[in-house]
């Protein structure tokens, strides 16, 4: 992590492999990326050969590319109520990890999961118990929890819940936080009007040497509304400004930034970009 820099990506299709997947963001102007690890519903996984990862992280390291911030699937909930949904969770993270470490010192990105009406506490309870089944000290890499916009039964939509994830697992220096910047705003935290208190506060809660990665979305939706509906940078309910004030905050230098916001090929290029020539101007 180099705060001098500014890396900056979006979810590229993980088909053809790692090599396939670099060269695909850098032809957009990315210089990381995110992946889902398999078909964001579930399903098959990423194909990963050995020597595709291995020429793909040399080819990274000349370029200069950042951390790669990996996206489990949306269908992994370790607070199901069903334990067949439990046992695919658990199943696919410890595969998922598995195959990080062909591509060691990356971020796995995940959402903490949805208590389906079992409560916000028993969810914290089973979140942190799959962390503390999976969580290995050798690995290599940096599990990361979504902030969420707490839609739903979700959990994490608060700095609060996230925390008490965090002081449940053993092996807590592999864990770090990926803030969302649609799933705060859409969770209560008014990052319009006061990025810096909303910063501030996760620092006092959580600590800003754990945020390791940026989810920059615009929201579709009111501050509060717990929808978690992405809306382009410059087309949302939040001001663009607000998303280049992000991307640019000095607390945050160095951090991957991820879009995930509704866009095509040329939408993608075009919001890398503007932010790119922000950053040059600041
Ligand atoms: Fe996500
Ligand atoms: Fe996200
Ligand atoms: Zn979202």
């Amino acid at each position: 992590m180099d705060p001098t820099k500014l890396y900056l990506s979006y979810h590229v299709s993980a088909a053809g492999g790692y090599m396939a997947m670099g060269r695909r963001a850098a032809a957009l102007g990315g210089n990381t990326f995110a992946f889902f690890t398999r078909n964001p519903r579930g399903g098959a996984a990423l194909k990963a050969e050995p020597e595709d990862a291995a020429a793909f992280v040399s080819w990274a390291e000349e370029r200069g590319f950042g951390t790669l911030v990996a996206h489990a699937p949306y269908t992994l909930n370790p607070c199901s109520d069903k334990e067949t949904v439990r046992e695919f969770a658990h199943l696919a993270f410890t595969e998922d990890l598995q195959r990080m470490e062909l591509t060691p010192g990356n971020y796995y990105n995940f959402h903490p999961g949805s208590h389906v009406g079992q409560g916000t506490e028993a969810g914290i309870e089973a979140i942190a118990a799959l962390l503390n089944r999976v969580l290995t000290p050798e690995m290599h890499t940096t599990v990361l929890l979504e902030t969420m916009a707490g839609k739903g039964s979700e959990v994490g939509g608060s700095f609060e819940e996230l925390r008490e994830i965090l002081d449940r697992v053993t092996l807590r220096e592999k864990l770090g936080v990926c803030l969302d910047t649609c799933h705060v705003w859409d969770a209560g935290y008014d990052i319009e009007n006061d990025l810096d208190g909303v910063l501030t506060r996760f620092d006092k809660t959580i600590g800003l040497d754990r945020l390791k990665a940026v989810h920059l979305n615009n929201s579709k939706n009111p501050c509060g509304s717990r929808k978690d509906r992405h809306a382009p940078l410059r087309e949302g309910v939040m001001r663009p400004e607000t998303m280049l004030c992000a991307a640019l905050h000095p607390a945050l230098a160095g951090r991957p930034f991820i879009l995930e916001t509704p866009n095509d090929d040329a939408g993608y290029a075009s919001e890398i970009a503007w932010v790119r020539e922000a950053w040059e101007k600041r």
